[in-house]
């Protein structure tokens, strides 16, 4: 495909989007139907639509039963974790092998020319930043995220919190899952608003921000402080009357989904015609500038509404450094 129909590619050899970054369409007013009904199949196909296949395939073929999930045990805790550290592999692995290793695709909707592998860094465990965001995803996030799923299916299993059922109540466990990805945004921009205050971020998120350049494995690569809070988001589904499956299909929103922000390209070519949206040009601005798009990509505007979104237009860049202008001025009357 001729990614140039699609954007710009500078000096340097970076590419970047001619489209504008847009929130989600029934934010503007007054609301057009067709723009809604357009942005609609994305919105299922083919993240979400994999997310549900996945909570569903743990549902009935990897989650104990529930007898043995009313004890929590190293057994089922040590299976459900090589499963997550399984998956990961693969699902990850399978964009890092043919966009990174392979480069099947070398720098065709690449934002950033360079491939990690290649630049090596005193930042990193190993100076390398694909070792580094490996070790830490495989032995300190996954371990987390099932340190959460454990702690979830032990408080469904033993009846702590209410259990919907399907039978019952499924137009309401329906929108629940609908409204799963927008929980996901919030709880996110929260958190990750909360650790890019000065000291948490030199704690704790800088570890997660030393890949400017993300790739598939810095995804989950995080301080544990990050790797708990950020997988937390599960236990919503303690607090809001709901039904194991939904909470797995909000924890693999989270950890299966991570990747989207990471991948460093705006599509994969699929076919000369066809080709899969990445979603992930939003968060790489994020790791490129720091201070904007501290959500995701406009489910639920927060950015917006709190003045950090970055659109990937030079109108954008110039609100940008509007604001970095102003903390400066702030910043140096204050010393
Ligand atoms: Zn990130
Ligand atoms: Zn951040």
């Amino acid at each position: 495909m001729d990614d140039l129909a699609y954007g710009k590619r500078d000096k340097r050899g970076d590419w970047k989007p001619n489209r504008r970054l847009e929130v989600a369409p029934f934010w503007s007013w007054p609301l057009k139907l067709p723009k809604v009904l357009a942005w609609l199949p994305g919105y299922f196909w083919p993240w979400n639509a994999f997310h549900m296949a996945t909570a569903l395939l743990y549902w009935f073929y990897i989650v104990p039963d529930v007898e043995t999930m009313k004890t929590i045990g190293w057994g089922w805790a040590l299976w459900l974790y090589a499963v997550n550290a399984a998956a990961i592999f693969v699902f990850y692995g399978v964009f890092e092998l043919r966009y990174y290793i392979q480069r099947a695709q070398a720098t065709r909707f690449k934002y950033n020319h360079k491939f990690p592998g290649d630049t090596p860094s005193d930042v990193f465990w190993f100076q390398s930043q694909n070792l580094d965001n490996f070790l830490r995803s495989f032995f300190i996030t996954i371990p987390l995220w099932t340190v959460v799923e454990v702690l979830f299916l032990w408080c469904f299993a033993n009846g702590f919190v209410p259990w919907v059922s399907w039978q019952e109540h499924p137009y309401y466990l329906t929108l629940l899952v609908l409204v799963a990805p927008a929980i996901h945004e919030v709880h996110f921009f929260f958190i990750h608003r909360l650790i890019h205050w000065g000291p948490l971020y030199r704690w704790i998120h800088s570890v997660h921000h030393n890949s400017i350049n993300p790739s598939p494995w810095s995804s989950l690569s995080m301080h544990p402080v990050e790797g708990f809070l950020y997988h937390a988001v599960a236990f919503w589904h303690l607090v809001i009357p709901s039904n194991p499956i939904v909470a797995l299909f909000q924890l693999h929103v989270a950890g299966f989904g991570a990747v989207n922000g990471h991948l460093g390209f705006e599509k994969f070519e699929l076919t000369e015609n066809m080709s899969l949206d990445s979603h992930a040009y939003a968060h790489y601005l994020h790791h490129k500038y720091f201070e904007v798009n501290y959500g995701g990509d406009g489910l639920i505007p927060l950015d917006r509404w709190f003045g950090t979104w970055h659109d990937g237009t030079k109108e954008g860049e110039a609100l940008m450094d509007a604001r970095f202008q102003k903390k400066r001025e702030r910043v140096n009357a204050r010393a």
